[in-house]
């Protein structure tokens, strides 16, 4: 085991005492392992193995975000930083782009390309929505990284690194990561392309039925550990249950950022967050 085993053991053994200890969702009996999510977690209503499958998907996009670094321009009224005990968040895959450095005049932003003299010629950006309470600019960007993949306790993942931002809005920061795996670039892209397809045949369904309650399903890795799917179901259709607003579920730590999927006769959210 190296020293970057041993400090991710430390880092997930104190994140599992801190999830022991939690005072914010205690019991966390709303959180269900992802692998262990089934139909049976969903009301009546909401019963169909496809809508099972879909939350899934959502699941598989999901990333844990990882970043040892407060940046001095980073506001004081931004959640507390402290570089000893790194902040986590979660974040999920919204795009992936595959480059060539012989089609374009790009090189690869990676540090390993960047300090060498025989660059990747290709390689994959994954663009990751996340909380701008996690990453706020360039310079945490450059320190984050987001693990794919995380799926049980004893799954390793595959860290994507950070490399810049791409953009910034209020709450929300799109984050650009990069893999030279461009097998893996193809299976994100393909998983994203079937989650983006489903949430539209879902809703097209859902808006013409008579079903008046609202779902929203949220993946997060609580307080870092691996991932977790909560449900909850709105019963008021009049109320804005907006995804900006962050009591739409109780949170723990490691979950600013996490995708929400809602299941809204109003409109297709296109990306939401709690
Ligand atoms: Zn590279
Ligand atoms: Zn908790």
């Amino acid at each position: 085991m190296d020293t970057d085993d041993q400090e991710m053991n430390g880092e997930l053994e104190s994140s599992l005492s801190e999830m022991q200890n939690c005072t914010k969702n205690k019991g966390h009996s709303n959180l269900i392992p992802i692998e262990d999510f089934s139909v049976d977690d969903l009301q009546f209503n909401f019963r169909q193995k496809e809508l099972v499958e879909l939350i899934k998907l959502l699941g598989y996009l999901t990333v844990k975000v990882t970043v040892p670094y407060c940046s001095p321009e980073r506001p004081n009224k931004r959640r507390p930083c402290n570089e000893n005990s790194p902040r986590i968040g979660t974040g999920k895959i919204c795009d992936v782009r595959k480059v060539t450095s012989l089609s374009s005049n790009e090189r690869c932003p990676c540090s390993s390309c960047a300090s060498s003299g025989s660059p990747a010629n290709s390689w994959a950006e994954i663009k990751i929505v996340t909380s701008s309470s996690v990453v706020f600019d360039d310079d945490e960007a450059r320190h984050a990284t987001c693990l794919f993949g995380f799926d049980n306790a004893d799954s390793q993942g595959v860290p994507l690194e950070g490399v810049g931002i791409a953009t910034l809005e209020k709450e929300i920061c799109h984050l650009q990561c990069v893999t030279h795996d461009l097998q893996l670039a193809d299976e994100l892209a393909s998983n994203l392309m079937a989650y983006k397809s489903g949430r539209v045949r879902f809703f097209n369904d859902y808006k013409d039925s008579n079903v008046e309650t609202k779902l929203i399903a949220v993946v997060s890795h609580p307080h870092g550990q691996f991932k977790h799917v909560s449900i909850k179901v709105d019963p008021s259709t009049d109320q804005d249950v907006s995804p900006s607003k962050k009591n739409v579920l109780d949170t723990c730590e490691g979950s600013p950022g996490a995708p929400a999927y809602i299941l809204d006769k109003d409109k297709n959210w296109l990306s939401t967050y709690c």
